[in-house]
């Protein structure tokens, strides 16, 4: 009976909506007078269209836009989504299960795609106020057709979850899979969904003035290192800004492959060479050694900084000592043996503190500014 006169109820409010709809068609969004369980299951519904597809002129909606807190609940879900994804790829690449489901990842970005850009942070439970300073930025998957770094990094992030009590004076940002549309194409490819490498797209000094002329002179128009449109266009880029905006890291350490080399960049790097080293300069290039020893003295290079790159912006311009670790092969069968060869290295790393903190002297326009 009850249900009949709902009915009913409903039949003369749709009546009433369209006759409204057929005088004003804005009046479409009229409410029905369902309760609110009906209405938000069809809400939920709609959250796999992703909001940054929601283009004007080709740029994504979710610029400079950092998700509420309402958000960020409905989308939950995509991380289960995106761990579900990532098992299935490792499936197809012969890893096993994936270690996606056992951190507890959060997200504050997502792809032009949708995909959430996840990190966790990962903090022992024994730290003083300097060792809670000392924290260290780990990222994997920035050119993701370098599948190799992207286990290593999940790894890194499983095994520092599983074994809390081994690092209990360490504070770590692990982000293992920063280009996520780009490890999910088939084939998994350098560059994000809008063709940008993400590794050139950071808001350098010298970005407006060089990027795109370094990009054009190259032999070959290299499409796989276009730098973008403008620089900081890519939520993966501006991902990566926002981590080192939050955490105030002492060290970064970013994990590619195959150019099998430690590059250490920090302050002009060039002039790391030239007279006498500052106990900073020193220690950051202690960093690169201790890494280099872990891994059997892995030869250490200088190949300078890019327009747009990491090494610049972080390692440059904000004296972070930052270090590309660029394994030896993308195969991924390597990734046990690169795991065995280059984890240790990680381990110590984290523990090591460069530098004394300096943030307060910088101020935070600093990063304001960029
Ligand atoms: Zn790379």
């Amino acid at each position: 009976m009850v249900i009949a006169q709902n009915k009913g109820k409903i039949k003369f409010k749709i009546l009433i909506s369209l006759i409204l709809f057929s005088i004003n068609p804005f009046a479409c969004g009229i409410n029905l007078g369902f309760d609110d369980e009906d209405i938000i299951p069809s809400l939920f519904e709609n959250n796999n269209t992703p909001l940054s597809l929601n283009n004007i002129n080709g740029i994504p909606l979710t610029a400079f836009h950092i998700l509420n807190d309402i958000q960020r609940t409905r989308l939950q879900k995509q991380i289960s989504d995106l761990c579900q994804r990532v098992d299935y790829t490792y499936s197809k690449l012969s890893w096993g299960k994936s270690p996606c489901f056992s951190v507890p990842w959060k997200f504050d970005f997502v792809s032009e795609l949708g995909r959430p850009l996840i990190y966790w942070e990962f903090k022992g439970q024994y730290l003083d106020e300097e060792q809670k300073k000392n924290v260290t930025i780990v990222l994997g998957g920035v050119h993701p057709d370098e599948l190799t770094p992207i286990h290593l990094a999940f790894k890194f992030a499983e095994t520092l979850q599983n074994n809390p009590e081994l690092y209990n004076n360490a504070h770590v940002i692990v982000a293992p899979l920063v280009n996520p549309d780009g490890f999910f194409s088939n084939p998994p490819k350098r560059t994000n969904a809008n063709g940008v490498d993400l590794n050139r797209n950071f808001p350098t000094a010298t970005w407006n003035k060089y990027a795109y002329q370094v990009w054009v002179r190259s032999k070959v128009k290299d499409k796989r290192k276009f730098p973008g449109n403008f620089a900081n266009s890519e939520q993966g880029t501006r991902f990566q800004g926002d981590l080192i905006a939050k955490y105030h890291p002492d060290k970064v350490i970013s994990i590619h492959a195959p150019l099998a080399f430690l590059d250490l960049d920090y302050e002009i790097p060039k002039l790391l060479t030239l007279g006498k080293l500052t106990e900073q300069q020193k220690k950051a290039r202690s960093l690169a050694e201790l890494l280099s020893r872990s891994a059997g003295n892995y030869r250490i290079k200088d190949i300078g900084i890019y327009p747009g790159s990491l090494g610049n912006y972080a390692g440059n311009e904000r004296i972070i000592p930052t270090i590309t670790l660029e394994m030896n092969s993308s195969n991924p069968r390597f990734v046990r043996k690169f795991w065995n060869e280059f984890s240790p290295g990680l381990f110590k790393a984290i523990k090591y503190e460069v530098k004394k903190h300096q943030f307060a002297d910088l101020g935070s326009s600093n990063f304001g500014n960029q």
